[in-house]
């Protein structure tokens, strides 16, 4: 058997990597510090030691996938920018894994992979249409076109949480004014509780934090909504009514059969989001539209990246048969 291949989860914080097979079945991993405070040859050195870890016997690998954090170029291989892995600029990270270990090796986009991960293996398997969505400290995302990631011109498509959804909303850290990211993920939510409870709001949340508002964090609101707290409940709507207007315009751009939502804010909180998201993609789509559409919660967790590496691999491979 040499259908093997290695999945690379390259984060600001872990380099992780899977051993699977061709079905996505995860055989063995390992996850060490990127060591990223140690610069860039470091994180390198990093990846390739988790690579190292989990491939016993390179024969038996047919390829490599590595998701990263930031824009990619998926046809290069190379890392442009990433803040959070010491400061990567242009790093040729294809041609330095083919060249320490032989293998043919392909990489992309962390949140782009996600999708590809849950489009082959998780929660749009079987649909040609799909769009994933990320919701955590900020909101990623890729777009399943005819079965196919659409990469875009240089690669960069699929930034879905920076939609402009309000004209007057808060300034985005990528620029842009009230995006998508800005107005729902997880910092936007808690800095809509903490601006509720300054403002005197009466919640239950005053007396989960002995009155200190700066502890207030997206645990504790999701608690309290869960609990049944209006001020803490209205928040997710809000987030919720967002994150719905997002998928309207996705969905009149890209007519998408499924939507797959992932990210922890989304999954810890889905029955707080799910009713507002799905009420709004109705009211507000061209019924012709939204008809037979779903929202759903992405499968694979916290693999979804590593499973989205090995998705890539697979369909480059068979493509290049
Ligand atoms: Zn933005």
């Amino acid at each position: 058997m040499t259908d093997q291949i290695i999945a690379v989860d390259l984060g600001g914080t872990q380099a992780r990597a899977a051993l699977c097979d061709a079905e996505g079945k995860i055989l063995d991993r390992y996850a060490q510090s990127a060591n990223a405070v140690a610069g860039v040859e470091a994180v390198y050195t990093s990846v390739v030691e988790t690579i190292r870890r989990v491939a016993t016997d390179l024969a038996q690998i047919r390829g490599i996938g590595v998701g990263v954090p930031g824009p990619v170029g998926p046809w290069q291989g190379i890392i442009h920018e990433a803040p959070n892995l010491a400061g990567m600029v242009d790093f040729p990270i294809k041609a330095r894994l083919e060249k320490d270990f032989g293998i043919p090796t392909f990489v992309g986009n962390d949140a782009n992979l996600a999708a590809m991960g849950e489009h082959r293996f998780g929660a749009g398997r079987g649909v040609s249409h799909m769009i994933y969505i990320t919701i955590s400290t900020g909101i990623g995302g890729g777009i399943i076109v005819d079965d196919q990631l659409l990469l875009g011109w240089r690669g960069f498509a699929g930034e879905v949480g920076h939609q402009t959804l309000d004209a007057n909303g808060p300034l985005c850290n990528c620029g842009n004014i009230g995006c998508l990211e800005v107005l729902a993920a997880g910092p936007a939510i808690e800095r809509t509780a903490r601006e509720a409870l300054r403002a005197g709001r009466e919640s239950k949340m005053n007396a989960m934090v002995g009155g200190d508002v700066e502890r207030v964090t997206g645990a504790i609101i999701s608690r309290a909504a869960l609990e049944g707290d209006p001020l803490a409940k209205g928040i997710y709507e809000r987030a919720a009514f967002y994150i719905g207007l997002g998928l309207v315009s996705l969905l009149h751009n890209f007519d998408t059969q499924v939507f797959v939502i992932g990210g922890g804010v989304a999954i810890h909180a889905w029955d707080l989001i799910y009713p507002t998201m799905s009420q709004v993609l109705v009211k507000h789509a061209f019924p012709s539209m939204s008809k037979g559409v779903r929202i759903v919660p992405a499968q694979l967790g916290d693999d979804v990246v590593l499973l989205g590496a090995a998705a890539l691999v697979n369909e480059k491979l068979q493509m290049s048969k």
